[in-house]
């Protein structure tokens, strides 16, 4: 991608500083058109959770628990391979959760493999930052035989969570357990070096200012310059029904969001407009504000519903392209690698 009329740190803390939402809008969009056309992507995607028992206790994550409190839960992974037998069609499943206290590297390998040799074609996204980094400080190897051991049981593609917001003094405030924004930097430039894509996230609308996101957007930019390894950049609005407090980002505000990281991020290839937390109308809007991905049917999301979110918790297929369509775009449903499926296989088995 071309990178010489890159938007430089200072335009970008005007843009956010801006409420000429629309001209930001449609200089994203235009962006956008030039990456990827009319095409809006999508997954046919299924979330597990395996746990939610976590020794970290994020204090905004309102998914975890300790073990042996109430509402604390593990599948084994037969619970898993039952559930996904039981969900509807699928192109790939979602796998994220909380840092098991007895979980070594084997079960997360053993998850994979069984899902690989159950669900033939599926893609696997799978494992935060914070997981992965769990399982190098758990096993005691190096990022890259981690890395070698959870592609060689199955591992596509990574989520992007863990990231929240790098500035370590935000990050104090907000998530003083998790890994340290610099390691999530690590985790990641390990991860692609090993031939892994993955997406990256940022949450705002919390305790940081304008330039935290810039800060914040500049080393993703910086890391995908060195490693072209992330697929897709995902904008999080915090959910304020955590301890941490706080209100819900106004609408203007996630738009000016997704349009300003879409101009940011110039050398990231997609954007999301994660409909789970946006809603389906916003999402819908936020196609005109530089984003080219609407996630998927997501079935059972939890985490951000544990947190509140007021959205559906799945989207149907035809509903999800209906919304696109309606939006004068063209639906793409998509592999974990953002190729074009066109086949209308339920799912190879
Ligand atoms: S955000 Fe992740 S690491 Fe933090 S408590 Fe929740 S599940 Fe655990």
């Amino acid at each position: 991608m071309k990178k010489s009329k890159r938007i430089s740190s200072e335009e970008a803390l005007e843009l956010f500083r801006s409420d000429d939402i629309f001209s930001i809008g449609r200089r994203a969009a235009r962006l956008s058109g030039q990456l990827n056309g009319k095409k809006v992507f999508y997954t046919r995607n299924i979330h597990i959770n395996p746990t939610n028992i976590c020794i970290n206790r994020c204090r905004f994550c309102a998914f975890s628990r300790s073990r042996g409190e109430e509402g604390a839960y593990e599948l084994t992974v037969q619970d898993v391979i039952k559930k996904l037998k039981k969900a509807p069609p699928f192109d790939e499943v979602h796998i994220v959760g909380g840092l098991h206290p007895d979980w070594p590297l084997a079960h997360y390998t053993g998850l994979l493999s069984s899902i690989k040799k159950e669900f033939k074609g599926v893609g696997i996204k799978a494992f935060t930052a914070a997981e992965v980094d769990y399982m190098q400080q758990t096993s005691g190897l190096p990022f890259e035989r981690v890395f070698e051991e959870l592609k060689g049981s199955g591992l596509d593609v990574m989520p992007g969570g863990g990231a929240e917001i790098f500035a370590p003094s935000v990050r104090k405030k907000l998530c003083p357990e998790k890994l340290t924004g610099a390691r999530w930097l690590q985790v990641m430039r390990a991860a692609h070096n090993a031939g892994i894509k993955t997406n990256a996230t940022m949450l705002y609308g919390h305790l940081e200012s304008y330039s935290h996101r810039i800060n914040h957007l500049q080393k993703l930019r910086a890391l995908q310059d060195e490693t072209g390894g992330f697929q897709a950049f995902v904008a999080l609005p915090y959910q304020p029904m955590t301890s941490i407090g706080g209100h819900h980002t106004s609408g203007t505000e996630d738009l000016k969001c997704i349009a300003v990281s879409r101009l940011f991020l110039d050398n990231i290839p997609h954007i999301k407009a994660y409909w789970i937390m946006l809603g389906e109308k916003l999402s819908q809007t936020a196609l005109y504000f530089g984003a080219d991905d609407l996630e998927g049917t997501v079935i059972e999301e939890r985490i951000a519903h544990c947190a509140g979110a007021s959205t559906e918790s799945s989207i149907a297929e035809n509903r999800l392209r209906t919304v696109i369509e309606r939006a004068g775009k063209i639906p793409v449903r998509r592999d974990s690698f953002y190729r074009e499926i066109k086949s209308k296989n339920r799912m190879a088995r």
